[in-house]
């Protein structure tokens, strides 16, 4: 399978959520069995040969990828919540959308010092929400070197910010 399969499953809404932006809806991804199976199958296959001892994915769609992939490669996996949505003690970061400011939280106990840690989303654009899901994963102490999405919009920079950072971003496939 092909990134130019994935690519024909994912629906483009135009105008959404404000006018001049093409929103990617993986939703039409997700209710496809076969392309949603296929989709787990080529990102277990990409990290074959890792050992990761958790999946950390980024509220909400990164949870619909992340858990499956968790089974695949026999590792555990951490939610990355919004604002007030975890029940114990909680590391909080907060980082830039275009108009405002989000929280993500992670639960303190989440990632033992040393652990290794793919982190996983549904998609990059600017790499901000990546970037705070890497803060609090490396606060816990977690090695964070891998990052993994459904999909990348390379003309909004993230994979180059997640770059300097030292990851290294793999993604199904990209959107011009
Ligand atoms: P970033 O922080 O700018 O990299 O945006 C990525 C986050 O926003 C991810 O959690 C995505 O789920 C969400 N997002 C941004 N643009 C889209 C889109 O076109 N389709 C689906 N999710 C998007």
């Amino acid at each position: 399978m092909t990134a130019d399969y994935i690519k024909s499953v994912i629906t483009t809404v135009a105008d959404y959520p404000k006018p001049g932006i093409q929103f990617r809806d993986v939703t039409s991804l997700m209710q496809d069995s076969k392309a949603f199976g296929t989709c787990i199958d080529m990102l277990a296959e990409h990290y074959r040969h890792h050992q990761f001892d958790k999946i950390a994915g980024t509220e909400a769609r990164g949870f619909i990828f992340g858990a499956p992939l968790a089974k695949a490669l026999g590792c555990g996996f951490i939610p990355i919540r919004k604002f007030n949505k975890l029940p114990r003690p909680v590391l909080r970061q907060s980082y830039q959308l275009e108009y405002g400011e989000d929280v993500l939280e992670i639960h303190k106990d989440a990632v033992h010092s040393g652990e290794k840690i793919l982190l996983l989303d549904d998609l990059l654009a600017t790499g901000g929400t990546m970037l705070a899901t890497i803060a609090l994963v490396r606060q816990l102490g977690g090695l964070v070197e891998h990052a993994a999405f459904v999909v990348n919009l390379p003309d909004l920079g993230g994979a180059d910010k997640l770059t300097e950072q030292g990851i290294t971003c793999h993604a199904l496939c990209e959107f011009e």
